[in-house]
């Protein structure tokens, strides 16, 4: 039986940048972590998530920003427009809007189906404790950025880890590269776009 991995994103700091933002730049590109993370397996590095209809209508369009901001790192690596379809569908994961006692208070999570340190699918879940917004988020207030939380779970999905806190910082700041990666927690503000370290990060692995 393959086993669950899990990967949620919870801190504490709240820092609300705005929506609409162009990608951002941070230097120097060091600052991704992979450490513990599970890759997909090399079958094929064209992933579609399937989703149930069930999935609010507005959130498609959050959601699939998530996913497509990873196509832009020139890696082998691209995810497709979700298939939305009536019953699951598992193509490389799918989606979910709906709570799990393993997301604790975290608005999302990804779970992976691991073998080895590949895994060959998942499940993305968005909470229904929360809010759901295509705007600022502001997670302390059960309010969440469809785009911000599903960049950052498709990130896990895509073998990078948080860059802070946990074992892949430099022990001694939180750089501004790291607060700047869509890897960085999810609570501490609304990043919908993949910067340069996230980049670095994907090409690395694909
Ligand atoms: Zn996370």
């Amino acid at each position: 039986m393959p086993k669950v991995g899990r990967s949620l994103g919870m801190a504490v700091t709240v820092a609300v940048t705005a929506v609409g933002a162009t990608a951002v730049t941070a230097s120097p590109a060091a600052a991704y972590c992979r450490s513990g993370m599970t890759t997909w397996n090399n079958t094929s590095f064209s992933k579609t998530i399937g989703v149930n209809t069930t999935f609010p209508t507005g959130m498609r369009t959050g959601l699939s920003g998530g996913l497509t901001q990873w196509n832009q790192s020139g890696s082998a690596l691209s995810y497709t427009t979700p298939t939305y379809t009536t019953g699951w569908l598992i193509y490389a994961f799918r989606g979910s809007h709906s709570y799990s006692p393993l997301m604790g208070s975290a608005p999302g999570i990804a779970l992976t189906m691991v073998s080895g340190s590949t895994h060959s699918g998942g499940e993305l879940i968005l909470s229904t404790q929360y809010t759901w917004v295509n705007a600022s988020q502001d997670i302390n207030a059960g309010i969440a950025d469809v785009q911000t939380v599903a960049v950052h779970e498709v990130g896990h999905f895509t073998g990078l880890a948080h860059p802070w806190p946990g074992p892949c910082t430099d022990g001694t700041s939180y750089t501004s590269a790291e607060q700047q990666s869509v890897m960085s927690t999810i609570n501490t503000g609304t990043r919908r776009f993949v910067n340069s370290d996230d980049i670095a990060g994907v090409t690395a692995i694909y």
